[in-house]
Order: structure tokens, then C-alpha cells, then sequence
């Protein structure tokens, strides 16, 4: 049966989010600082709301999906926030924030009676759309029991992986960490082949059919590396963010991290070139340029 449901963050992946939820029969209260995303996501069904409070004020269960920690804290706690609602009894966080945050903004609901779940997920803006997501959720079993159905038309994988807050956020970042590592050591391995005089479209096939396949090879050089579009969907700005997340944690929790710290540096480094706007995938024109060549496929290419 369908519910009334509130969702506050219509961005890359929230968008596609309140589109399937609609789709399956629930009604959704959305805000958002952009009135673009709002517009769309009405033209989709959904009613607006004009602050996160206006949403919790009308409905039990809020998710949110926003790009910062900061965000979240300001939207969960702050002045107009979630918290200060009258009927919201659960606040479903599905952006990536690290586990401290989760923490704090856990403690700060809870202390006005509201159910904080971390719900974190994978799978691109290709998986929002289709509803193919992997979702990582750390809250009381009663709570995950409940909001499973709901969860599951938003990533049909999903996962409880806890019950303390913070838990989903520290598989999420686990996550991108290795997501963000082979796409920096695919960059460099395929500048070396290029440089070599090997076919990158070529080099595609054999990876993916080899040991060293990856989702990196697999999804994002085909799609929008090779292509020279860099357009996959995901911010170099997030993904920064996420390794930074990952490496602060391993830091808080004494675990040393060789690989991930030079991993940083290739996204620290993409982040003071391409600012805020670039797609993750443009990392490859760093990686390239000191080499002075492009890994560019051969495919529909004018004859020399
Ligand atoms: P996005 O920037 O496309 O969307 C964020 C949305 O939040 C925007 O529409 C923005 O206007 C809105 N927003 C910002 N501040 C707000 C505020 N104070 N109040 C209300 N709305 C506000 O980001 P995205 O790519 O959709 O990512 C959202 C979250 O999901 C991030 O935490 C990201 O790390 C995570 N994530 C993204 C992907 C991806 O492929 N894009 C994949 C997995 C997880």
C-alpha cells in the first residue's frame, strides 16, 4: 500500500529516487534549494514543501539525499531542520556523510525522539534510475524491517549491515575507496598502454575478460572515458570527498593505509584542477597530461 513519504536533496541521485517511489505508489513531499529539481520532480507527482521542516511536519518517514556533511547536519539539525517537525519519526539519510556525522546527527534526532538510519548507496546515477542500487543500512532491526520495502525500490540490493549509526557509512566509504582506487589505477595503467602504442578499446576487452577487471574499465572508461565525454554522473568534488571521509576514519581507528593515501593525492590533485563542477571521470586528463598523449578510442575515428 502506498504511503506519504518526504524526500528533501532531488539532485543526480535523489531525483531518480522520488521518480521510482512515486512509480510504485508513494506519495512524496519533496524540498529542494533548487527549484529546478523541484519543478521536476512535481511534473513527476510529487507535491513540494518549502522548508525540511514543511516536510516533517506532514509526514513520518524523511529521506534525504544531499552531496556534503555539512548539508545533512544543517538540513537534520539546523534552524528550519528535520528535527524541528511535528510528525516525522524516522529520518532515512541515504548520502554519503562518514560515519562521525552519522553519529552526531543520530544523537541530535534522537534526542527529539526521531529514528536516525544511515542508508548509503552505490550504483551510480544509472542505478537511482533503474532502482539497481546497492544500499547499506545501519539501524534497529524493527526500523530496517520496516523501511525495507521502501528501500528496496530504491536499490533492489539492499543490505542491513548493523544496527549502530555510522556502520552504513563506514561500508559505503570502504566502498568508494575501492571504486575510487581503480579508477585512479586504471587512468594510470591505460596512459602506460597508450604511451606503448596499444588500442585502448583493445586493452578494454582484455581487462574486462581478465584479472584485472574492474568497475572502473568495465563501466566508466567505456561510457565516458574513451569517449572523451566525461559525463558519468558523479562529481569529482564527492569523490574527494568520500576518499577524504575514508582516510579520516582509518586515521580515528589507527589503521594504517598505504595505497588509499597515494589514491588521495590523485583526487586532491583532480580536485584543485577541475574545481567543483568536473566529473570524476575527467582524472584521466590529469593523468594524461604529463605523458602528452590521450587515451581516446580508435572507434569512429576520422581516417589519418
Ligand atoms: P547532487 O549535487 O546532484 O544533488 C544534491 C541535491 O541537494 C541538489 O539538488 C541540491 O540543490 C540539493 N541541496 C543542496 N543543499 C540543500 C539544502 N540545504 N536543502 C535542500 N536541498 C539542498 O548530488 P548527488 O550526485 O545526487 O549526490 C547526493 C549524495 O549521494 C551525495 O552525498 C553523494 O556522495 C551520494 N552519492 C552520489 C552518487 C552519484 O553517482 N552521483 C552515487 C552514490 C552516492
Amino acid at each position: 500500500m502506498g504511503e506519504r513519504l518526504g524526500f528533501i536533496g532531488l539532485g543526480a541521485m535523489g531525483g531518480p529516487m522520488v521518480r521510482r517511489l512515486i512509480e510504485h505508489g508513494h506519495s512524496v513531499l519533496v524540498h529542494d534549494l533548487d527549484s529546478k529539481a523541484v519543478a521536476k520532480a512535481v511534473e513527476h507527482g510529487a507535491e513540494q514543501a518549502s522548508s525540511p521542516k514543511a516536510v516533517a511536519d506532514a509526514v513520518e518517514i524523511v529521506l534525504v539525499s544531499l552531496p556534503t556533511p555539512d548539508v545533512v547536519k544543517a538540513v537534520a539539525l539546523g534552524e528550519n531542520g528535520v528535527c524541528q517537525g511535528g510528525a516525522v519519526k524516522t529520518f532515512v539519510d541515504l548520502s554519503t556523510t562518514g560515519p562521525r556525522v552519522a553519529v552526531e546527527v543520530a544523537e541530535g534526532l534522537r534526542a527529539r525522539g526521531i529514528q536516525p538510519v544511515d542508508s548509503p548507496v552505490s550504483g551510480g546515477i544509472a542505478g537511482a534510475e533503474k532502482g539497481t542500487l546497492a544500499v547499506m543500512v545501519s539501524c534497529e532491526t524493527a526500523v530496517w524491517e520496516r523501511l525495507r520495502p521502501i528501500l528496496e525500490i530504491i536499490g533492489r540490493n539492499a543490505f542491513h549491515v548493523g544496527e549502530e549509526a555510522g556502520q552504513g557509512q563506514t561500508m559505503k566509504l570502504i566502498n568508494n575507496l575501492l571504486s575510487a582506487t581503480a579508477m585512479a589505477a586504471s587512468c594510470e595503467a591505460f596512459v602506460l598502454g597508450a604511451k606503448a602504442g596499444l588500442d585502448p578499446d583493445k586493452m578494454v576487452d582484455v581487462i574486462n575478460a581478465g584479472s584485472g577487471a574492474n568497475t572502473a574499465v568495465r563501466d566508466k572508461f567505456p561510457k565516458a572515458v574513451l569517449t572523451r565525454t566525461f559525463d558519468f554522473g558523479f562529481r569529482t568534488e564527492l569523490m574527494y570527498k568520500d576518499v577524504r571521509l575514508c582516510l579520516e576514519e582509518a586515521e580515528a581507528l589507527g589503521v594504517p593505509m598505504w595505497v588509499a593515501n597515494s589514491v588521495k593525492q590523485w583526487w586532491s590533485y583532480a580536485y584543485a584542477r577541475g574545481g567543483k563542477t568536473e566529473d570524476f571521470t575527467s582524472l584521466m586528463r590529469y593523468v594524461e597530461e604529463p605523458v602528452g598523449i590521450e587515451v581516446r578510442s580508435r572507434k569512429n575515428a576520422p581516417p589519418e
